[in-house]
């Protein structure tokens, strides 16, 4: 078991708030060209949730799951 993080596009407004809160964030959290934030990393994710009670947006997701998916992946929208 283990956990994946999808990030909505389309409701991401780029605020870096899971990137600031996350106790692992820079390593997990980056920013793409336009600004928008998505999962680089998993590994260090201990399923704290807190990236989904600061997102003003409620555009993240966490899941546990049997077979995760590469961070790429976990894009939404
Ligand atoms: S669940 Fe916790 S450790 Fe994992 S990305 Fe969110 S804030 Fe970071
Ligand atoms: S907290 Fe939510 S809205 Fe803010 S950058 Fe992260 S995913 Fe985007």
């Amino acid at each position: 078991m283990t956990v994946e993080i999808i990030v909505n596009r389309e409701k991401c407004i780029g605020c870096q708030k899971c990137y600031d809160k996350c106790p692992k964030g820079p390593r997990i959290w980056k920013a793409d060209a336009e600004g928008k934030y998505y999962v680089f990393d998993l590994s260090d994710c201990h399923n704290c949730k807190i990236c989904v009670g600061v997102c003003p947006k409620n555009a993240i997701k966490v899941n546990l799951i049997k077979n995760p998916k590469k961070p790429s992946e976990l894009i939404d929208g």
